[in-house]
């Protein structure tokens, strides 16, 4: 669970330990989602000052990317440092775009993890991977994997 009613956290801190699902209504269309069970959030949610909520953690999960060099996909383990701060419509700053309204929940005023998550996880996706440091990459001629053995360009002595 990654929603949290402000009542439930001005009570004590709360010790989040929840998970992103790949399924989860809150990734949108050409995101690059987790893979596996999705997104673990894991840290803590406390009361910031007057109606303000900081939730601090890490996000860990799996990521498909393709190798920059030879296209094979890649599964790359990804750990991302979140730190958050919301505030309820008294005590948002506009000026402050760090500052997260609250959301709106069964339970009243809630503070929901999920969309900092996306944002925090889609940001931290590294550019480029590669399968190995030393990945050969493709023939620039016939775009055979070169790191699939002694490769001998068929293309190339044709012409
Ligand atoms: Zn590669
Ligand atoms: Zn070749």
């Amino acid at each position: 669970m990654l929603s949290f009613p402000t009542q439930t956290i001005s009570a004590g801190a709360i010790q989040v330990n929840g998970t992103l699902d790949p399924d989860d209504k809150v990734w949108q269309e050409g995101d690059a989602r987790p893979r596996g069970a999705g997104v673990v959030v894991a840290g803590r949610l406390s009361v910031a000052g007057h109606g303000r909520y900081y939730f601090s953690g890490t996000l860990t999960g799996d990521v498909t990317g393709e190798c920059r060099r030879c296209l094979t996909e890649v599964v790359t383990s990804q750990t991302t440092e979140v730190h958050v701060l919301y505030a309820d419509a008294l005590h948002v700053d506009e000026e402050d775009p760090d500052v997260l309204p609250l959301g709106q929940g069964r339970g009243g005023t809630e503070v929901d993890l999920r969309p900092a998550v996306r944002q925090e996880w889609l940001l931290d996706i590294p550019a480029f991977v590669e399968c190995s440091p030393d990945c050969r990459g493709l023939c620039p001629d016939c775009g055979a994997n070169l790191n699939q053995g002694a490769h001998v360009c068929t293309r190339k002595s044709h012409e």
